[in-house]
């Protein structure tokens, strides 16, 4: 749940936002304080950044910049979850609609049966009764079992609902991007996977690994701070080699996913490819302006969705292919041969 803090922490947080906004001109309401409450709590680290760009700047922080960063990091974040909420629980009433249906008519093709049979009984001729008798207890186990089917399509459709109620919380409470890059976090890679609602798992992507070559290394040569800076330039370079709809994430440390749409084998691969060399050609640049070249290398594993795949199964392939490059030497592209159970 959003907003779990004690009375104490939420006091702390008041007094906080109150030494925040009183310098600004932009007015004490409710979408204001929500504002600036998520950023004191350090709930909302996209907004948090743009909080902290526009305290950056020179210029107070007016009403419509309050305004406009509560539409886009706070109201558009509801609306995007709640659309979600709403399409996947239309989807499971109709599911639900359509199973009680089913058995509805199951149990009137039964009384109709039912009735049959007494008409029959009724007559003088009474030797048919026990055959009438027979096919009756069939007919009722039939209905027996599409009545214990239904229980348990309905217990299973109950998990289902506690999971879009768990995605709700959990889409409040968990960040979804990386503050240092800003790019997905395995959990809003997770999140964006979830809203495509697949049920039969991920289709016609293809996924790269890609993990920094000794970046250990380049962190204890040139320091954390340029360490930082590789990983930002790294999301740079995959951002501007994304289409539309592929999306990039830091999953890890030095570890990112790429996920590419409608790309075979071969083509992520290639993709792979001009990300390498360009992660090669990057300069690393020293807060007293020295450059050195040539130090950062990435290793990449590129797989393509099977049917059935998950998030998971395709990662596993993706991240198998990485190895392969590791032991080859790094700074390099391998694939996972298609087909292939690893
Ligand atoms: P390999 O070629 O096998 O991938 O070697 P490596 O040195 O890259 O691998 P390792 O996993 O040993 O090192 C990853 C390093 O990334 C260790 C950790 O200190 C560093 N790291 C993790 N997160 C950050 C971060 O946010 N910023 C910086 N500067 N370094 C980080
Ligand atoms: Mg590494």
């Amino acid at each position: 749940m959003l907003y779990q803090q004690s009375r104490e922490e939420s006091a702390e947080i008041l007094r906080r936002v109150l030494q925040l906004m009183s310098p600004h001109p932009a007015g004490y309401h409710p979408l204001s304080y929500t504002v600036w409450y998520e950023h004191a709590a350090e709930l909302n680290p996209p907004l948090s950044q743009e909080v902290e760009k526009l305290l950056a700047s020179a210029s107070p922080v007016s009403d419509a910049d309050v305004r406009r960063l509560h539409a886009l990091h706070i109201a558009a974040r509801d609306v995007a979850m709640f659309e979600l909420a709403q399409r996947d629980l239309r989807e499971l009433i109709g599911r639900t609609e359509q199973d009680a249906a089913d058995a509805q008519e199951t149990l009137g093709q039964f009384t109709e049966t039912l009735a049959a049979a007494a008409q029959q009984m009724a007559e003088p001729d009474g030797h048919a009764v026990p055959a009438l008798i027979g096919s009756l207890l069939a007919q009722s186990a039939q209905v027996c079992s599409r009545l214990s089917a239904l229980h348990a399509q309905l217990a299973r459709q109950r998990q289902e609902v506690v999971g879009i109620i768990e995605r709700l919380e959990r889409a409040h409470t968990e960040p979804q991007r990386d503050p240092l890059t800003q790019l997905a976090n395995l959990n809003g890679l997770r999140r964006a996977i979830e809203g495509e609602g697949n049920p039969d798992g991920l289709m016609h992507v293809a996924l790269l690994a890609i993990d920094i070559d000794y970046f250990k290394r380049i962190n204890d040569t040139h320091g954390h701070v340029v360490g930082d800076k590789v990983l930002v330039k790294v999301a740079g370079i995959l951002r501007e080699r994304l289409a539309g709809d592929d999306l990039a994430a830091r999953i890890g440390g030095d570890e990112f996913v790429v996920l590419l749409r409608a790309k075979s084998l071969a083509a992520a691969a290639a993709l792979a490819e001009t990300v390498r060399s360009a992660a090669q050609r990057m300069l690393i640049v020293h807060p007293d302006g020295a450059q050195f070249a040539g130090d950062v290398t990435l290793s990449i594993g590129a797989a393509v969705a099977r049917a059935g795949d998950s998030l998971e199964t395709l990662r596993h392939r993706a991240d198998s292919a990485l190895y392969d490059a590791k032991s080859a030497g790094r700074n390099r592209v391998a694939v996972a041969a298609d087909g292939e159970s690893r």
